[in-house]
Order: structure tokens, then C-alpha cells, then sequence
């Protein structure tokens, strides 16, 4: 049993995307063209968007969408405790200061209450995660950036395709960044990432900044100071034909998550996923928390049933932020939840079989 298994989705799709990337290599196109543009523009129809722009990764997605909205030294910008590196680390990167935000202990997204008690004079965005494919409370957040004349870059990496209420998260606030990092749910065959965006202006910053800052019109007279982030054709190939099966995918995964939630009723402590009410998560990640974690993960390991703990250590204490001097107290929530999330597989071809033998040795572990 594996934890993720991007074999067994090659096979399932090879005919497509061996025609896909066969095609590009015919094509001779290699960065941006024809797959770019299309993929670009399917992406926008899906999300239900005005642009996408395709990038390099994610996390140049958070880079850049940062830099168009001009945020460096002497900024603060808002981001959860709990959640991957890339969100605070490219604020940091920018030259700004991350403040670090606790989260709500049921959704493990961003607490809008703990928001407004970090909000200074100094504060010029938030970044709210849709963490493990849950929404974030952007009803709260938006409003609270609208009084605060904060904008609001939504790091949906791991939500491509959830909802918060009628909107796709990653387009309610100002930008959406995402990652097509093979694993994710909309996963390429390699490093990629995409910015979405109603806001012409920006999006006409991104697409300058993706490409050194060359004019449309001149490449060799550059308008502003960039840096090399294009998505590869071969990836953007790959891309059209998997979202054309992402909803069918995420139902899967809603699916696997479904019967995790059933099968696991009762059994010892477990807290299931809260999802937070009028949004729709896409489980990029399956997490539940115990107070038994760890003894949970040994018995599993030990019958072949993998897990992973995203995130062992919340952002405050990491190590590459020690030069931010936080207290250890500053998110509570955050340094409690991460002693406690367990992620069980979740992935669209993880099959019935396996999962009734990972459901029936978790049972075995709470004597039941
Ligand atoms: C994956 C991820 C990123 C970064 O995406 P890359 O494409 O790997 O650079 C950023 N934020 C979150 C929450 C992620 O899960």
C-alpha cells in the first residue's frame, strides 16, 4: 500500500497523456505556446475566473502575487501557523515580516479572530490556506480585509476545485495562487504553478514579472526586474488532460474520505476533518487528530498501512524563523494541533481493498 501512488493514475490515463505529450514534442514548442495558452485558458473556465496564469510552482505563485501587490520591507503580512513553508517563506523572501496567525482547532485554517488581534499599522495582506482541500473562512476574512484595506491572497495549493460557498476557492480574494506539484490534486508530471486573478492590472504585473519583465512587444526591452517562471509545455499538456478529470477525481477522494469518516465512527478519539459549514473541501490530505498519534503511526507503519504528519512543527517555532523572535505561546492552537494530525491515504485510485484493510487496522489499534 502506498501513501500516493502516481503510478497507478499514469496507467489509468496513459492513452491521453502519451498523446498529449507526444503531440507537444512534435509541436517543437517547449516553454509557453500553444498547450500553455490553452491550458491557461481552461483553467480560468474551470475556476470560473478571469486569468490564469501559469508559473514555475506554487510557491512562485505566493512570490510573485506578493511582488505585484508591492509588499516588502517594512510590511507585515498575515499567514496560518500551520501550514507549509512557502506561505511565510516567501513573504520573508519579499522582505516583509510574516505574522504568524493561529488557526481554528476544527477546520485548521486561519482563525479570523485571531486576525484582527494581529492586524498593525503595518499590515498589508493576508494570506488564508484552504489547508488539506478545506476551505478557509473567507466570508470572515474578506470582510475583515475590506475594513482594513488589506488585500487577500488565497494560497490554495492544496484546493484546487473546493468551494467556499458559489466561488472556487483561490478567486475570491484579490489573488489565488496554486501548485500542480505531481501529488497535488491537479498534479503535473514535474514542478508548476499557476496565479489566478479578476484584476486586470495585476495580471498584466504577473505575466510581465513571470518573463524578466520583457515588453509583449520587445523582449529584449525589459519594463521591470522579473524572473524566470514559465510553466513548461510538456506539463501544461499533461495539465489539460488531467482537469478534464479533477471533478471526477475529487469526487473520489470526497468518496474515500466519506467512508474514512463512516468505517471510523466511534473508534477511540478520533476527530474527523471539519469542513466548516457552505464550503466544499476536495481532501487533498485526509487528517484526523488522537491524542495517540504517534503510537497510532508505529502501529501502522509496523502492518504496512502508511501515514505522513503535515505539520509536525507549526511555523513559529521553525528553526528558519528564529530570527523573528515569536514567543512559543503565540499560537496555541496551532503547536496543539500539530502533536496531534495523523493523515491516513487518500488518493483517487486508492482502491476499496486497501482501504477496508487500512480502516479494519486502525479499528484493531483502538481494540474494536
Ligand atoms: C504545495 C504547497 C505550496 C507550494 O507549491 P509548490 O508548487 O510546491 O511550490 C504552497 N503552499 C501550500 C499550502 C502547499 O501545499
Amino acid at each position: 500500500m502506498e501513501f500516493f501512488d502516481l503510478k497507478k493514475q499514469y496507467q489509468s490515463i496513459k492513452e491521453e497523456i502519451d498523446g498529449a505529450v507526444l503531440r507537444t514534442l512534435e509541436n517543437g514548442v517547449f516553454i509557453g505556446g500553444p498547450e500553455v495558452a490553452a491550458f491557461e485558458k481552461e483553467a480560468a473556465v474551470f475556476l470560473e475566473t478571469a486569468h490564469a496564469i501559469t508559473l514555475n510552482s506554487g510557491t512562485d505563485a505566493l512570490y510573485l502575487a506578493l511582488k505585484a501587490l508591492d509588499i516588502g520591507p517594512g510590511d507585515e503580512v498575515l499567514v496560518p501557523d500551520f501550514t507549509f513553508i512557502a506561505t511565510a517563506e516567501t513573504v520573508a523572501q519579499c522582505g516583509a515580516v510574516p505574522v504568524f496567525v493561529d488557526i481554528d482547532p476544527v477546520t485548521f485554517n486561519i482563525d479570523p479572530e485571531d486576525i484582527e488581534k494581529k492586524i498593525t499599522s503595518r499590515t498589508k495582506a493576508i494570506i488564508p490556506v484552504h489547508l488539506f482541500g478545506r476551505a478557509a473562512d473567507m466570508t470572515a476574512i474578506s470582510k475583515i480585509a475590506k475594513d482594513g484595506n488589506l488585500y487577500v491572497i488565497e494560497d490554495a495549493a492544496q484546493a484546487m476545485g473546493a468551494k467556499c460557498g458559489q466561488k472556487f476557492c483561490g478567486t475570491v480574494g484579490d489573488i489565488g495562487c496554486f501548485s500542480f506539484f505531481p501529488t497535488k490534486n491537479l498534479g503535473a508530471y514535474g514542478d508548476g504553478g499557476m496565479l489566478t486573478t479578476d484584476n486586470d492590472d495585476i495580471a498584466q504585473k504577473i505575466k510581465l514579472l513571470r518573463a524578466h519583465g520583457s515588453s509583449p512587444t520587445n523582449k529584449y526591452l525589459h519594463l521591470t526586474l522579473g524572473v524566470n517562471s514559465r510553466l513548461d509545455a510538456i506539463q501544461a499538456a499533461v495539465l489539460r488532460v488531467k482537469l478534464r478529470h479533477l471533478n471526477d477525481c475529487n469526487d473520489l477522494r470526497i468518496g474515500i474520505a466519506e467512508k474514512y469518516n463512516e468505517s471510523l465512527a466511534g473508534a477511540g478519539d478520533m476527530i474527523f476533518p471539519g469542513i466548516g459549514s457552505g464550503r466544499e473541501c476536495v481532501f487533498h490530505q485526509y487528517t484526523i487528530t488522537t491524542d495517540r498519534r504517534d503510537a497510532l503511526q508505529k502501529f501502522l507503519k509496523e502492518r504496512q498501512i502508511p501515514t505522513m504528519v503535515y505539520y509536525s512543527v507549526p511555523l513559529h517555532s521553525q528553526p528558519a524563523f528564529e530570527y523573528l523572535g515569536i514567543e512559543a505561546g503565540s499560537c496555541p492552537n496551532a503547536a496543539l494541533i500539530s502533536q496531534k494530525v495523523i493523515s491516513l491515504p487518500i488518493y483517487p485510485e486508492f482502491s476499496a481493498d486497501e482501504q477496508e484493510i487500512a480502516l479494519k487496522t486502525i479499528k484493531e489499534f483502538y481494540g474494536g
